[in-house]
């Protein structure tokens, strides 16, 4: 072609242009004559209900595109010798099998779905169709200090429930497909303020969650500490240098409620000499200020109590009180 297009700007370049009159458009009815016939629909179809349209409700998972394509061979559109007319009625043409075979290997090699698309919209996922769950024995900020728990929820779905699931700290713990929904859950550390969280996933793949947030401050995890700073070692005292005041440092990860402090005789015989009530600290220095005891050689120590009943002692001091 371009050989060709050079000889003819050579050979016309002294003629005068001319124009010539272009043909009028052919008017066809036939869209397969305009090049029209391939009707191709992409719509989202709803897994759940298999063929129906998604709508805005249907779960983001289980939402499709799926393309539909109508499309056979030219034979299928027009009688041979008589293109512009009506549709076949019958295929008669013994040619259409050897042309539609090969036609509708290709669409579905492309992935076509060779039918009408569906007309009628998902109605599973529709709001009064979802599933519901709330914890039965746990709530927002609960603070849990046993060694174990049983977590337990209420499920119900108006389509059927497929499972519960729970969750801690984003964790799958347990997972249940029929009553009870409930699971033991036995902390191994101590857990500040961390998810809890059901979740109902029913037979049509709605899924609805109740997620708290709860504390876990197992015994095991628990760490109680005390020890006598005051006096921190032996003294040896006399009645001048009373009322004196005993001092314990004392920690503890669950909140201390007590610090006792005894005195021991050297034969053993152990007796109290005050408590100092405290309100859930984690750390403090407990003081008790005590008037002079009965001369003699004792031993003194302090004995920490947290809100759980746990309890440590501190180490034991000699104690001697003397006339002078
Ligand atoms: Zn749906």
């Amino acid at each position: 072609a371009p050989i060709w297009h050079n000889f003819m700007v050579e050979a016309t370049k002294e003629l005068p242009i001319e124009n010539f009159t272009a043909p009028l458009p052919e008017k066809v009815n036939k869209a397969v004559l305009q090049g029209k016939s391939a009707n191709e629909k992409k719509v989202r179809i709803c897994k759940s209900c298999g063929d129906k349209l998604a709508n805005e409700n249907c779960p983001a998972n289980l939402v499709e595109e799926k393309t539909y394509l109508e499309v056979h061979n030219i034979l299928y559109y027009v009688i041979k010798d008589n293109p512009r007319g009506d549709y076949p009625k019958k295929q008669t043409d013994p040619q259409y099998s050897a042309w539609e075979g090969p036609v509708q290997r290709w669409a579905e090699g492309q992935g076509y779905i060779n039918e009408d698309p569906p007309t009628e919209t998902c109605l599973l996922h529709e709001p009064d169709k979802q599933p519901s769950v709330s914890f039965t024995n746990l709530k927002e900020g609960d603070v849990i200090t046993a060694a174990s728990i049983l977590i337990q929820a209420n499920a119900e779905a108006p389509l059927g429930i497929q499972q519960v699931d729970f969750y801690v700290n984003g964790q799958l713990i347990h997972r249940d497909t029929s009553t009870p929904y409930q699971t033991d859950y036995t902390p191994s550390a101590d857990l500040n303020s961390v998810p809890v969280k059901a979740t109902v996933t029913d037979k049509v793949g709605n899924v609805v969650s109740q997620e708290i947030r709860v504390s876990f401050h197992p015994p095991s995890a628990q760490v109680l500490t005390v020890s006598l700073t005051s006096p921190s070692s032996a003294v040896a005292l006399t009645s001048s240098d009373f009322p004196y005041t005993l001092t314990a440092h004392a920690e503890s990860s669950a909140g201390l409620a007590t610090v006792n402090f005894y005195l021991q005789k050297l034969d053993g015989e152990t007796s109290l000499l005050g408590e100092v009530t405290l309100s859930q600290n984690k750390e403090i220095d407990a003081s008790l200020t005590v008037a002079a005891p009965a001369m003699g050689s004792y031993r003194i120590f302090a004995k920490a109590t947290d809100i759980n009943g746990k309890n440590a002692n501190s180490q034991s001091v000699a104690f001697t009180v003397s006339n002078e």
